[in-house]
């Protein structure tokens, strides 16, 4: 729990899991939350929406030897629940980048594939620290785990083959992070993990390995990122959204990260919306009740108010045209105007150019239409136009306004065809592509434009 306490305290550092498909993501937060439920005394740990907190005291407790937590002054860690595209996709590039540090799972029988590529790039981009979580290793042949030993014991303790085999892997991924440009080791050969990358072989199934990964993350904050945790924890809250969900009896809702200040019952807050910045009052601020009904997502609990880091659902007037990915911040001790201008810098951050002529791009949250951009732009594809949310019957009106044939076509990333579009689209002579790998998606579109110049050949 955050200490409210003091002015300025330090705050949790909030995590990102990123990865390829299937590499394991949502099992190593399952582990995480698991772990730490059964090892922690009730109530220690909050399901918090969107994001996980694992204090401290649970971190040492499943690390043991691994940690003495009076090395510590960080209060934990907390993790951003939904791992891949859309925690991937809220790391911003500038302005209000949701993640401290984050975790890029690869499958150690894999190694790097596509997503991992992306994820690359956006870590690079955003200078965001990393470790990386070499996951799967009890798939190796002949793999004999180690219950609650360290990972390093772990892989001292198996037969010479396996040890071989893995190690194999291992150096391969080390390798790969070496052609994108970064130097890394295994973490216990780390002496700095702000010049190395820290690899953590892990099993997300069996658990080895997770609270080294833990304490190799602790060690990251706490080393490189104090300053950084130093927030006022009476100050105006400052957030991002994760997502905006319909919720009965709510209406629509943002479950929001809030990493700075303090967000009240009632406050004033102004959020980034599909149009123009959304000025609307707190009416709830909604946590799910504690460990027992963990899953049962319907059962929330009001509080009065929330501190950073955390995850909390809010409940306010006018937020059904709010976007994934948009900044939320409580006007307190400032002007309306101020607020919604700091906001609108904030969004303007995000780039995309558009064109007279183009593809009209449709994405789940404003880093992945950002990110979506930058990938056409390289890809030499321009856009008409580029918004957040599902594609409606506007989009395909707009697309097909196009003046070049091969442009009357819309990319959706991570985002589906409204119903009442359907019909639209039987109709419109307009091509729809989606995909939630963005590099498969500008592929696809590039696949289909030569066709068609073939065609016209
Ligand atoms: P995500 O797409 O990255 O979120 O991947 P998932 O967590 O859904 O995992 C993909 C598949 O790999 C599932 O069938 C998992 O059970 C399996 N898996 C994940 N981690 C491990 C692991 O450490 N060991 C083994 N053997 N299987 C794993």
């Amino acid at each position: 729990m955050t200490d409210h306490t003091h002015a300025d305290t330090l705050r949790t550092p909030i995590v990102a899991v990123l990865g390829h498909v299937d590499h394991g993501k949502t099992s190593l937060l399952d582990t995480i939350r698991g772990s730490a439920v059964s090892e922690g005394e009730a109530g220690a740990i909050t399901q918090h929406i969107g994001a996980t907190d694992i204090p401290l005291d649970t971190i040492s407790g499943m690390a043991g030897e691994l940690i003495d937590p009076s090395d510590f002054d960080l209060p934990g860690l907390l993790f951003i629940d939904t791992p891949g595209h859309h925690s991937f996709s809220t790391l911003r590039a500038r302005g209000g980048a949701l993640a401290d540090i984050a975790v890029l799972v690869v499958d150690v029988n894999d190694g790097f594939q596509p997503q991992t590529e992306e994820a690359i790039d956006i870590l690079r981009r955003t200078g965001t620290p990393f470790v990386v979580a070499a996951n799967k290793v009890d798939t190796t042949p002949g793999w004999n785990p180690q219950d609650g030993e360290p990972i390093q014991r772990s892989m001292e303790a198996q037969s010479e083959r396996a040890k071989s085999m893995l190690d194999e892997n291992l150096y391969e991924i080390i390798g790969q992070l070496s052609d994108a440009g970064f130097s890394a080791d295994l973490y216990w050969r780390v002496q700095d993990f702000q010049k190395n990358i820290g690899v953590v072989p892990l099993s997300a199934l069996t658990a080895e390995g997770v609270p080294d990964l833990l304490t190799v993350l602790m060690g990251l904050s706490q080393r490189f990122m104090k300053e950084e945790m130093a927030i006022d924890v009476r100050g105006p809250g400052e957030g991002t959204v994760l997502e905006v969900k319909d919720e009965r009896g709510f209406g629509a809702t943002v479950d929001t990260v809030v990493y700075d200040g303090v967000i009240r019952n009632g406050d004033q807050i102004v959020v980034g919306g599909q149009n123009e910045p959304i000025v609307t009052e707190v009416r709830a601020l909604l946590r799910p009740r504690p460990l027992a009904e963990i899953r049962t997502e319907k059962e929330f609990e009001k509080v009065g108010e929330i501190g950073a880091a955390a995850g909390v659902k809010i409940a306010a007037p006018d937020l059904d045209q709010a976007m994934a990915g948009a900044p939320v911040r409580v006007v307190r001790d400032r002007t309306v105007d101020e607020v919604i201008e700091e906001v609108k810098a904030e969004l303007a951050e995000i780039e995309v150019d558009t064109a007279e002529n183009g593809v009209v791009v449709k994405a789940d949250t404003l880093g992945s239409l950002e990110a979506m951009a930058n990938a056409l732009r390289e890809a030499e594809v321009p856009i008409l136009r580029a918004e957040v949310g599902d594609i409606a019957p506007r989009d395909i009106a707009v697309a097909e306004t196009a003046n070049q044939d091969e442009h009357k076509a819309i990319l959706g990333f991570n985002v589906d065809l409204l119903q009442n579009a359907e019909s639209d689209l039987e109709n419109a002579d307009v091509k729809l592509f989606k995909n939630e790998v963005i590099y498969q998606l500008v592929e696809d579109y590039e696949r289909y434009v030569e066709e068609k110049q073939r065609a016209q050949q």
